[in-house]
Order: C-alpha cells, then sequence, then structure tokens
C-alpha cells in the first residue's frame, strides 16, 4: 500500500505519512502523535501480532478502514527492544516543530514531522537496549571485484566505539561471521542476493541480513569517508580497497541511522586474521565457547570461567576467548601479566573490589556524544577517573611490573583528573538520569545559579509570610495560599468564609467549589512570575553547565578511551589470576613447538558442574608430541563404552589450548602446548534440518573441511565420526580419515571412535596409538573410572550401559541373548544368524532379576549408610573403614 503515495484525496496527515514512509522502505514507522507513537497499514498489523497489543482503525483511506495501534510514549522503549529482539527494524517519527506553529499556518496544515533515529539490531545505544556484558556489533561485509574474490567485514560497536576490520578470504568467511556474532550484518543487495542463491551463510545469519544500496560500497567514497570522520589519524591506503568500501559503508549506514548525530567511532583496527587462532562455525559450536548447543550462555565455557567484575571487561573476555592468539610472544606477556596478579593476591582482590562498582566509561562516553547522555554519565565518567587513578596507584606498588601490566597502568594514569576534580565540585551527589529539569548542579559551583535557585526559594518564603498577613487581614484562620498548574498561586478559604474575601478588593475571586472559594491578589501573580522565571533561568544555566561539561568530556575522549581499555584488560587479567588461583589452573608453556603435553588435564566446565554435586573430576594426561623428539603429529584412538568420558576428554584438550592462548592459565598441572594454528572439532551425528542436509553429509562436509584444512600446527579432534550411515561405510570412511591425518596431514589429534576395528591401526601407522576409558565391571554392571589408559576396550558394555539407563529388564535380557548369539556365530552374516533366533514375542518373558544379594561388604557398607545421618567426623571414620573391607 506504500508503493504509490498518490495524495490526491487523502487527509494531509495520511499525505504526510506516505511520504515518510516512502523513503524509509523495510522500517516500521513508529508515527508521532500526542503522546503516542502510532503504527498503521501493514506496520500495525505487524506491530499489534508481534507486541500483543490491540489493533484498532483510525479513518478511511481508498474507502477502507485504516488500520492502526498506538504505543505509548513512555513505554516505547520496551516495545522498541521487543520489535528489534524479533529482528525488525523501526523508523522514529517525531513532530518537529510546535503544534501552535502549524496551526498558525491555516487549520487544515499538519504539524512537521521528520525521522529522527533508525533503531537497528546493530545501532543500538541505549542502556536498557543493550547486553551490559556482551558486545553489540554492527557488520558491513564488503566484496569488490578489484581485490580478487576476497571479502572485507567492518565491524563496530557503536554502544562502544570500537571499530574493526579485516579482509576474509571466502572459505572461512562463515566461521569468521560466527566468531564476531554481529547482531546486523549489512551487505549490499547484490551481495545478499548471491547469499541466498549459495547459501553460503546459515539460514538464520540470512535472516538477519540488512539490504543496504550496492552504491554504499565504493572504496573511492570510503576513503574520503575515513578522512573526514578521522582526519590526520587515519591513513586509508592502509587498507586494501574492499576494506575501505566496507569501513565506507559501515560509517555512512550509521551516520543514516542516526539522522545527523555524530557518533563517535574510533579509527579503525585492521584485524590479520593470521593473528588468532582459527576456530570455524561448527568447532566453536560444538566446543560451546560462548553459548552452549542450546544456544544458552549458561553450562558455556565462558559461563564457567568469565569472572570478570565489568561489563567492558566481560566484552574484552569474550572476545579475547573467541579469538586466541598464535604469537607465543603475545599470548605470554598476557600470561606474564596474570602471574604478576597472581603473586600479588592481596592487591588484586582489592583491585577486583574496586571494578566491582566501576562504571561503564566506555558507554557512558558514546551517550554522551550521541546527544543521549545525561547528568549520570558525566558522573559516571567523574567516578571512572579516579578509580582508574586509583587502580593506577596500586599496579605501580608492584615489583618488577611485567609490560603487560606497565602498558595497563600507562592507560589508567592518562584519565584526566582535571574533569574528576571538576565533577567533584559541580555535581550534586545522586544527579537525575536527565539533563532536561535540571537539579544536578551542586550548589556553590555557579554564583549566578545560586542566586536564581535563592529567588526561587526565597519566593516561597515569601508566600508564607504572605499567608500570614492575610490570615491576619481577613481574620480567617482557615485560609491558606496553595498552587496548582490551572491557577497557579492562589488563595483558598472555606466556603462559609468566601464572603469575607469577596467583599475585599485586594481578592479577585477565580473559583468556587462545593466546600471552598479560591481568589488570586496582584501580589500573588507576581511572585508567580518571578519564581517561574528564576526557575526557568535556573535551568537555563544548568543546561548551558551540561554542555560545558559534556564538552569537556568530548576534549578528553582518547584519553578516556584509552583509561576504559585499560580498566578492561586489568579485569580480565585480574580475572584470570583469580580463576586459576581459586581452581588450581597452572600456567601453560607456549611456544613455537609442535608440543602438546597434557598433565593432569581437566575439562573446566563438566569440572565445575561435578564439584557442584559434590563429586570430584579424574585428572587425566594426553601427550600428542612425541617426548624425545618433541615431534608433534601422534594421534590418539580413543575407545571405550558410551559415558566412559571420551568426549569429555577429547574436549578437555581442545579448551585447554584455547585457554592457554588466550593468554589464560589452564585446567591441568602441567601443560605445554605449541600455538596451535587451527583446532576443529567435531562429532558426530547431529542435524542440521534447518540447512535441510541430512546428519550424515553434515557430518561429511565438516570433515571434508577439516581434512582440506588441516595443517601440522592444528589440533584436530574427531569424535565419532562415521556413526550417520551403514556400519561398514562408517568404518571405511573412519578407517580413511585416520590414514589421511596420520600420513598427509600430520597434525596432532585425538580421534573417539565406537568401530574397534580402528584399533589395528596403531601397527601400520608410527604415530598412532590406543587409549581406552578404563571401566570395572562388578555383577554385570559396569563402573566408570573416567581414567585414560593406553590399550584397546574389548567391549563396548553398551546393554550395560543401556540398563543403566533403564531400558526395561526384558528388552536386556533379550538384547543379551542376540549378542551372545551375534558373537558365537561371528559377524560375517549377522543377518542370517538373527534369523533363526525366534521372535521376541514368543518367547517366554524372563522374570525380572531379583535384587543383587549384596554379599560384598563394601556394597554392604554402602548400602547400609545414611550420609544425612554422618558428622563430617564420622564420614571420615567409615570411609577409613570401607578401605578396610575392601
Ligand atoms: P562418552 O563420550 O564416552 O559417552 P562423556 O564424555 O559424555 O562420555 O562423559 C559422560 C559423563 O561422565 C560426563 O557427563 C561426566 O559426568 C562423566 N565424566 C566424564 N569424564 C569424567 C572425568 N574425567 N571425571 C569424572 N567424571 C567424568
Amino acid at each position: 500500500p506504500y508503493a504509490v503515495p498518490d495524495t490526491q484525496g487523502m487527509t494531509p496527515m495520511m499525505a504526510q505519512f506516505f511520504e515518510i514512509k516512502a523513503v524509509n522502505p523495510g522500517y516500521l514507522l513508529f508515527y508521532r502523535m500526542g503522546d503516542f507513537y502510532e503504527l498503521f497499514f501493514e506496520d500495525a498489523e505487524i506491530a499489534s501480532a508481534a507486541l500483543g497489543i490491540t489493533l484498532t482503525k483510525r479513518g478511511r483511506h481508498m474507502g477502507e478502514d485504516i488500520p492502526m495501534c498506538g504505543v505509548p510514549i513512555h513505554a516505547a522503549q520496551d516495545y522498541l527492544r521487543k520489535l528489534i529482539g524479533l529482528g525488525h527494524r523501526v523508523a522514529v517519527c517525531e513532530q518537529v516543530e510546535d503544534p501552535a506553529e502549524a496551526k498558525k499556518r491555516g487549520s487544515k496544515s499538519v504539524v512537521k514531522r521528520d525521522v529522527v533515529r533508525l533503531v537497528t539490531p546493530g545501532t543500538l545505544t541505549e542502556d536498557d537496549l543493550l547486553p551490559a556484558r556482551g558486545n553489540n556489533f554492527l557488520a558491513c561485509l564488503a566484496r569488490l571485484g578489484a581485490d580478487g574474490d576476497g571479502f572485507a567485514l567492518a565491524w563496530a560497536d557503536i554502544s562502544t566505539g570500537d571499530l574493526l576490520v579485516a579482509d576474509i578470504s571466502a572459505d572461512i568467511l562463515a566461521d569468521e561471521i560466527a566468531r564476531i556474532d554481529p547482531a546486523e550484518l549489512a551487505v549490499s543487495d547484490r551481495l545478499a542476493d548471491q547469499f541466498l542463491e549459495t547459501r553460503a551463510l546459515s539460514a538464520e545469519r540470512l535472516a538477519t541480513i540488512s539490504r543496504l544500496p550496492h552504491s554504499l560500497f565504493d572504496s573511492e567514497a570510503g576513503a574520503g569517508l575515513l578522512r573526514e570522520t578521522f582526519r590526520g589519524d587515519v591513513d586509508p591506503t592502509a587498507f586494501s580497497r574492499t576494506a575501505r568500501a566496507a569501513l565506507g559503508a559501515l560509517i555512512a549506514y550509521v551516520a543514516d541511522t542516526q539522522k545527523g548525530i555524530s557518533v563517535s567511532l574510533r579509527p579503525p583496527r585492521l584485524e590479520a586474521l593470521s593473528a588468532h587462532m582459527q576456530i570455524d562455525a561448527a568447532t566453536r559450536a560444538s566446543l560451546e565457547l560462548l553459548v552452549t548447543q542450546r544456544g544458552e550462555s549458561r553450562g558455556s565455557l565462558r559461563s564457567t570461567i568469565d569472572l570478570t567484575m565489568t561489563g567492558a571487561g566481560a566484552r574484552l573476555f569474550a572476545a579475547r576467548l573467541a579469538a586466541p592468539l598464535n604469537d607465543p610472544a603475545a599470548i605470554n606477556a598476557r600470561l606474564d601479566t596474570v602471574s604478576a596478579l597472581l603473586e600479588r593476591s592481596i592487591e588484586t582482590d582489592s583491585i577486583r573490589k574496586a571494578l566491582r562498582s566501576a562504571p561503564d566509561m566506555a558507554r557512558a562516553l558514546t551517550r554522551l556524544t550521541l546527544e543521549r547522555g545525561g547528568p549520570r554519565d558525566l558522573a559516571a565518567i567523574g567516578r571512572g577517573i579516579v578509580q582508574a587513578r586509583a587502580l593506577a596507584a596500586t599496579l605501580a606498588t608492584f615489583p618488577d611490573c611485567p609490560e603487560g601490566l606497565k602498558d595497563i597502568a600507562a592507560g589508567l594514569e592518562r584519565a584526566p583528573q582535571i574533569l574528576a576534580d571538576e565533577f567533584a565540585v559541580a555535581l550534586v551527589e545522586e544527579p537525575p538520569l536527565l539533563a532536561r529539569d535540571g537539579g544536578f548542579v551542586a550548589a556553590g559551583y555557579e554564583a549566578e545559579l545560586d542566586t536564581q535557585r535563592r529567588l526561587g526559594s526565597e519566593s516561597r518564603k515569601v508566600v508564607a509570610e504572605l499567608q500570614a498577613e492575610l490570615v491576619d487581614l481577613t481574620g480567617v484562620k482557615a485560609l491558606k495560599i496553595k498552587h496548582n498548574n490551572v491557577l497557579g498561586f492562589f488563595v483558598e478559604v472555606p466556603a462559609s468564609h468566601g464572603n469575607k474575601l469577596l467583599e475585599h478588593e485586594r481578592f479577585i475571586h477565580r473559583q468556587t467549589l462545593a466546600n471552598a472559594m479560591r481568589f488570586t491578589t496582584g501580589e500573588l501573580a507576581e511572585l508567580e512570575g518571578r519564581i517561574a522565571r528564576a526557575q526557568e533561568t535556573a535551568v537555563e544555566i544548568e543546561t548551558a553547565i551540561f554542555a560545558r561539561l559534556r564538552d569537556a568530556v568530548l576534549r578528553e575522549s582518547r584519553a578516556l578511551v584509552a583509561a576504559a581499555d585499560a580498566m578492561a584488560g586489568l579485569d580480565v587479567a585480574a580475572a584470570l589470576a583469580t580463576l586459576a588461583a581459586e581452581r588450581g589452573y597452572a600456567r601453560p608453556v607456549v611456544d613455537q613447538s609442535l608440543a602438546f603435553a597434557i598433565e593432569g588435564g581437566r575439562h573446566p566446565v563438566v569440572e565445575k558442574t561435578l564439584q557442584a554435586g559434590g563429586k570430584s573430576f579424574v585428572a587425566n594426561d594426553c601427550t600428542l608430541s612425541a617426548p624425545e623428539t618433541g615431534d608433534g603429529g601422534q594421534l590418539w584412538l580413543v575407545t571405550g563404552p558410551n559415558m566412559g568420558g571420551k568426549s569429555t576428554f577429547l574436549r578437555q584438550n581442545a579448551l585447554i589450548a584455547i585457554m592457554a592462548q588466550m593468554g589464560g592459565f589452564v585446567p591441568a598441572v602441567a601443560a605445554h602446548i605449541g600455538v596451535v594454528d587451527r583446532v576443529f572439532s567435531r562429532v558426530g551425528a547431529s542435524d542440521d534440518i534447518a540447512q535441510g542436509r541430512s546428519t550424515f553429509m553434515v557430518e561429511m562436509v565438516e570433515t571434508a573441511a577439516i581434512l582440506n584444512r588441516a595443517s601440522r600446527q592444528s589440533l584436530v579432534i574427531l569424535d565419532e565420526i562415521g556413526r550417520g550411515t551403514a556400519t561398514y561405510d562408517g568404518l571405511s570412511i573412519a578407517w580413511a580419515c585416520v590414514e589421511t591425518l596420520h600420513e598427509t596431514t600430520g597434525c596432532r589429534a585425538l580421534f573417539a571412535t565406537h568401530y574397534h576395528e580402528l584399533t589395528a591401526l596403531a601397527g601400520p601407522l608410527a604415530r598412532v596409538s590406543n587409549h581406552t576409558m578404563s571401566v570395572r565391571e562388578y555383577r554385570g554392571d559396569v563402573i566408570f573410572l573416567h581414567e585414560v589408559v593406553p590399550g584397546a576396550a574389548d567391549r563396548s558394555y553398551g546393554i550395560q550401559v543401556a540398563r543403566l539407563a533403564g531400558l526395561p529388564a526384558p528388552v536386556i535380557a533379550r538384547a543379551r541373548q542376540v549378542l551372545d548369539l551375534l558373537e558365537a556365530q561371528g559377524q560375517s552374516n549377522p543377518g542370517s544368524a538373527l534369523a533363526d533366533l525366534p521372535l521376541f514375542a514368543h518367547m517366554p518373558a524372563p522374570a525380572s532379576p531379583p535384587p543383587q544379594p549384596r554379599d560384598n561388604p563394601v556394597a554392604a557398607m554402602v548400602e547400609a549408610v545414611r550420609p544425612d545421618d554422618l558428622t563430617p567426623r564420622a564420614a571420615l571414620d567409615w570411609i577409613y573403614e570401607l578401605k578396610k573391607a575392601a
């Protein structure tokens, strides 16, 4: 309905609506009407359904009712959040003139309105619309013929001003987008169509794409915008053409959404992808780095190991975890910082205590830049400065500070004390959110403001005196001077006394109520004016002071950003130090070798979960480098029953590598890791229904990606590859994969499998060795020891595990029969053997097994004990008894 704004015969308001709607295609139009934003036509239908608000109608258009719904201004923020969360974009259209002006032009004319802001998922700045501990990235993706086939991605967090750019080759595009995980991905129309065709991105990602005109992606225009935005700070030729186009599009798009309010972005940082460990999208998902496979943050690695205190710290922590480093020197510099803090645990505790109450300076700064900030943002910056400097002072007491910590201290010291001093005298203790109504400048800061405020408050004293005088004059003790918005100041007396005042010429009658009469006097009117003027003047003065203080902040924005960054860096380092101390993590040795030697490694998440349940984790070693030569390329084949701990063991080693390379200590007794350039983790058999590919197909596509991309420096983890197809197919594929990894790739690898046949490979392949999860059998039950030991599993214990899982006893008994038969006949032709078995339904049902007599003394003891009745002391004695009995 918006295509042809034929304004003929429309009400002027509708004509205006269509004009505005036509230039903002793809946005729900929030059209300001008094105290509401109203939506019309299709917008109204979409919004009412999405927000669960009533759809009504307002007026008619072309003989039809106009569907309408409205949201009140005061609740608009909540509705915006909901709509944006659902993937909609909103154009906020305000009245841009006083309605009185419009009336002057004639009774038919409408108030001028204009779109003041486009709200999209990637351009939010409001605190309550943003995740405090997460980044909210807007990303622009460009592809130009000029630089070959590559892409460039520019991404910015408008709420903090961070801006980054990277050149990306097509093969890792989806992985990098998954790493950055932008809230909004903007691409040209053309590219969007290509993606739809080639399905190069996941369906979910495609659904959140914003389409921009192709002309916005232009390297020349981009260079111009970079010069204009960053002046001498940025040399556009330092970026590839494609990167310039991506940056240009991003800057232009952001400017368009903010409608003339300039956003302060920092000079773009070029991110060299070779500087960090490549973790593809499937590995990220399978290792559950930032979110679990179900998309929840609880239970992810991040939620388990992120102990940062501040929002900015948490954002940095996530970014580092998502992109571990590749350069041993840089990694060791970070580790040095963590070590230094770990050694000074008392200072580190106090640093963390201080950080707990540290404000989010970067976001406050952005709000001030965008003219959406208020007095509280000024106060936050003031507090931030004081804290930054105090932290720097604490760091100055550290003996032989490592470089990383010195850099942090230097950043903190850049916080401009002078601003904090100013705010300390300028602002009241707890300033209001908005500057609009004043009341945030402290008394004594500016003489003129104090004078005006005194006039206001003195007038109140004058009112009290006048009231006393009028009581005397009239003899009406119940006479009161009151104030409301309609009459201003007025004199009120009970109706019974009204006549006395009516006679008096000093009183002018204004109102008669049921039991009161109201009057004004000349003095009151004058007083009224004086107070109003004083208040107005005071607010004007405060507004000017706010503007001055805001400008002072903006002038210092570089130093403030440096201090905020340093504070986030300190938060992350202190969090990692605390993590290491609390959980007993060790400092890894990281170098350029091909080593991978983990002693006593644990899975950080599983360990934490077990501990919460009072259980302990069994630590395991893993050596994928030859101990003497240090050569990598060892491949461990891990067999063992389901639930034995294979997946946990495999993943813990990948997680240890990632944590080490992000610059953290690791859950192990000791670890020596030669930097891993790429880590791959695949777990067999998980459906990807959204992409419409079968389990097996997904598995093979992912396995192909590994075999094609892994290098000698990579770490590969394959968990039950080949399970999604018939036994022999799967076995053959797994077999070939192991051979290729060993012969061609030569990477460090862990391979968990159900195919016991694979263990034969340990013979011919020199660097392949067999390991198994040890189990013990006790009276037909299987007990998992979770210990990785050399050798191959002799059996898979599937039936025992099934029994543990609660499969009905008759089914278990039957399965045993079938298994026995299969084993007796050999597996050459299982089908024919099975054909001779009598059918399940015709078998006499085995009686359910009688409760196991517990003749074993240990078992009897365990059965008898009631943990709730034991004191800790008694429990300990009992354990000694138990050991004796065993
Ligand atoms: P698999 O992959 O062999 O089926 P998992 O790795 O999924 O087994 O482990 C199954 C369960 O066993 C885990 O959820 C965990 O509770 C427990 N577990 C695994 N490894 C250990 C360990 N090293 N120490 C203690 N418990 C473990």
